[in-house]
């Protein structure tokens, strides 16, 4: 299973680091977790098109997860042209509704689509790609998925979890994909030491996780349940026996030699495995042994 960091940043603006999105090569299937805004573009730099994805998995509607969620869609069906499976997507909801309202009839991009469905010169184009008319709309099949879930791929299982976030007004998912080569958790969201998350990710090879705060500098008590710190981090890593916790969901405030290395010191203090500070575009291998190579 090969892992690419599309984009490790948070919703401030960062040239280094795009927001969520994550890559997973299983068997046939191209998985992408989280598409915030500039994750596809890092899609594109890691060798990658729309049309090579089969799988999108977002954690939660926060728009630092799920902006370039139009964008997947919308340059798949237009590259696609009608030859590909339409896209497989797993949210939370409103996912379902969200994806109406952007592709739908009377969507945000309805006059759009409606244009390239009609118009000649559009038509010209699909047929160059390779599409036959009348072009179909864009369909993706949008799957609400909720804890407990599971989703069964060629060759790979997802397990939905609960993280701790921004509950209740919105839902927030972690993920587990299990497959021959091992095991990975992708937190999504996710403060203080959450319990579920713990359960989720146990014996994982790989677990990704929002490190957003260095501990102690949080405003609040409630901000730390929402959104991490590094402590807690390390404290799920050994509770679930992780072999590796990448750290993602970065912050500018932290990403400084100096608050890294106490940062990643810390976590070793607590956590006896493997600690990776997570960039853009970093690969991880899992192979039938388990190890993690960069
Ligand atoms: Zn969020």
């Amino acid at each position: 299973m090969k892992i690419t960091l599309l984009g490790t940043g948070t919703p401030a603006p960062s040239l280094a680091r795009q927001s969520s999105g994550y890559l997973f090569e299983v068997g046939d299937d191209l998985i992408v977790m989280d598409h915030g805004p500039g994750a596809h573009h890092r899609l594109i730099e890691s060798g990658h098109r729309a049309v090579d994805v089969s799988h999108v998995f977002i954690s939660h509607l926060h728009y630092d997860h799920c902006m370039d969620y139009t964008r997947l869609v919308l340059q798949r069906w237009d590259m696609g042209a009608d030859r590909i499976p339409d896209l497989e997507v797993y949210g939370p909801a409103p996912i379902a509704r969200m994806t109406e309202l952007l592709f739908g009839e009377e969507g945000v991009y309805g006059p759009d689509i409606r244009a390239r469905i009609e118009h000649e010169s559009s038509i010209f184009v699909f047929e160059e790609r390779g599409g036959k008319p009348p072009r179909k709309r864009p369909q993706p099949h949008v799957n609400e998925v909720h804890a407990g879930d599971v989703v069964q791929g060629k060759g790979w299982t997802v397990t939905v979890g609960n993280a701790s976030h921004v509950q209740p007004q919105l839902e927030c998912l972690a993920f587990r994909l299990d497959s021959e080569e091992g095991s990975v958790c992708y937190s999504g969201d996710s403060g203080g030491v959450c319990e579920e998350l713990i359960d989720l990710a146990r014996g994982c090879d790989v677990l990704i996780h929002m490190n957003h705060y260095l501990s102690g500098t949080e405003p609040t008590a409630s901000y730390r349940k929402a959104c991490g710190n590094h402590r807690d981090n390390a404290v799920i890593a050994k509770r679930a026996g992780v072999k590796t916790l990448v750290l993602t969901h970065v912050l500018a405030q932290i990403d400084r030699p100096e608050v890294r290395e106490q940062i990643m010191l810390e976590i070793r203090d607590e956590f006896d495995g493997s600690v990776i500070w997570g960039e853009d575009l970093m690969q991880l291998t899992l192979d039938r042994s388990g190890l993690v190579k960069g």
